[in-house]
């Protein structure tokens, strides 16, 4: 047997549990066990990123003899490893003729992860389930009901071991068990292990704390809009960027909440009671028909566009449809169509001094080039303020301002996917 299919068979071994990989690689007969076990570790390890990229190729639909482990060890080798060697018969040239398929395959994945280089799709020590489902659970705590201390004790009460403000990104990647920090960035966010569930929490129930990504703190925290200031929320259900936007206004100052989903909007009726929120007009409309020259709007300075996108980003969709292939560019294009209108609307605002723009996105399509665009159309009126200098991830390096947006995900922020980009009125010399 050659080494490719020597590697397929010990794989599929592993899924049936016959046995560890390395015991049936020594059991497997193969004479060069050193490199049967290294091919096969290293498939294992890139594993969930060669399902995805077979997927959205549409491999196997269109090579219906090719067994799956067969499949994942060649295209390993062909995309990831040191090019084909031993093995693998007639299938080496019929891979190659998909080469370019699977390529640009993986371009689009590493596109959609913010990524360059191959090795930071696989998570750090890098093997299933992956780095979604090490995401920790992230808790805000809702300052318009309690406060920080006042929840930190709560848990302490609970049999929660308290460890400090964590110090950084190792901190939260090695919390286990029932122990929980603070987050090193955002003042009221409290750290929990992935999967603590605390739906069925007292504080949660009560509105004191809301469930949310870190990433998804970050638009309301970059927007900062001070107590007494109008500010619109765009496209805002169900609600916890205006829910967070709210508790850092202290309640004092109004936004006006838009979403054209009258489902959606009334579950955000039901989270902004629960968690206090009294400066927020709701309103179910379209926000391209909210008129910037409309009186009311005249002291907006702040406004929150946070609008419908593919979510490739999202944690959930990653664990529940694993290899689920990128979204069509038709779909891309008519999101991001989308996602440019509104925001160059809301740039018309006349008291307009900063926006935020976010997505749960990692297309390129949806961030960059939307912010990109937007910068153009505006015509020097508005530029990108730095957001979150600090922040280890940045937009991709498309156009020169781009490192000023900052993009998160699993592995290199342990948070969903996300994109923020600050916007800020240019001042007009006096
Ligand atoms: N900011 C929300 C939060 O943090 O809870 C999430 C917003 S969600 C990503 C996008 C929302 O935009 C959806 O609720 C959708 O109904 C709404 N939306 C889409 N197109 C819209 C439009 N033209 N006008 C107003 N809302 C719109």
């Amino acid at each position: 047997m050659g080494l490719y299919a020597a590697a397929a068979s010990v794989l599929a071994g592993v899924d049936s549990r016959q046995g560890s990989a390395k015991g049936l690689v020594y059991a497997s007969g193969f004479q060069n066990v050193k490199q049967l076990y290294a091919l096969v570790c290293e498939t294992q390890r890139y594993s969930a990123v060669l399902d995805a990229v077979i997927a959205s190729a549409g491999l196997l639909r269109a090579e219906k003899k090719l067994r799956p482990h067969l499949a994942k060890v060649l295209v390993y080798e062909l995309l990831l490893g040191k090019g084909f060697r031993g093995g693998g018969g007639r299938w080496k040239s019929l891979l190659r003729r998909h080469q370019a398929r699977l390529k640009a395959e993986l371009a689009r994945l590493k596109v959609r992860r913010g990524v360059s280089r191959n090795e930071d799709l696989v998570a750090a020590g890098g093997s299933q389930p992956g780095a979604a489902s090490q995401v920790p659970r992230f808790v805000r705590v809702n300052t318009l009901k309690t406060h920080t201390e006042d929840a930190v004790d709560y848990f302490k009460r609970q049999g929660f071991s308290y460890q400090g403000r964590a110090s950084g990104l190792d901190d939260l990647r090695t919390l286990q068990g029932k122990c929980f920090l603070l987050d090193s960035l955002l003042p009221e966010l409290l750290v929990f292990p992935a999967h603590t569930d605390l739906h069925q929490h007292p504080l949660y129930q009560a509105g004191h704390l809301i469930l949310q990504d870190k990433a998804s703190c970050l638009p309301a925290t970059l927007l900062a809009p001070p107590p007494g200031s109008h500010v619109i929320d765009a496209c805002a259900a169900p609600g916890n960027k205006t829910s967070h936007l709210a508790a850092l206004m202290k309640n004092q100052g109004k936004i006006f909440a838009f979403d054209h989903d009258a489902k959606r909007l009334a579950s955000m009726g039901t989270l902004l009671a629960r968690a206090g929120v009294s400066c927020c007009e709701l309103a179910e409309k379209d926000f391209l028909t909210v008129s910037p020259s409309d009186e009311r709007y005249q002291k907006v300075q702040y406004i929150l566009l946070d609008p419908s996108c593919s979510g490739s980003g999202m944690v959930t969709r990653q664990l529940e449809q694993p290899g689920e292939g990128p979204p069509s560019k038709e779909r891309l294009q008519a999101l991001a169509g989308f996602q440019l209108r509104a925001l160059c609307h809301a740039l018309a605002f006349p008291a307009l001094q900063r926006l935020v723009y976010s997505t749960c996105s990692l297309c390129q399509e949806e961030n960059e080039d939307v912010v990109q665009a937007a910068l153009e159309q505006s015509a020097g009126a508005f530029r990108l303020a730095p957001a979150l200098p600090a922040w280890p991830q940045r937009g991709l390096s498309t156009f020169p301002e781009a490192h000023h947006c900052l993009r998160a995900c699993p592995e290199s922020t342990l948070t969903g996917g996300f994109f923020v980009a600050v916007f800020e009125r240019e001042e007009v010399p006096r």
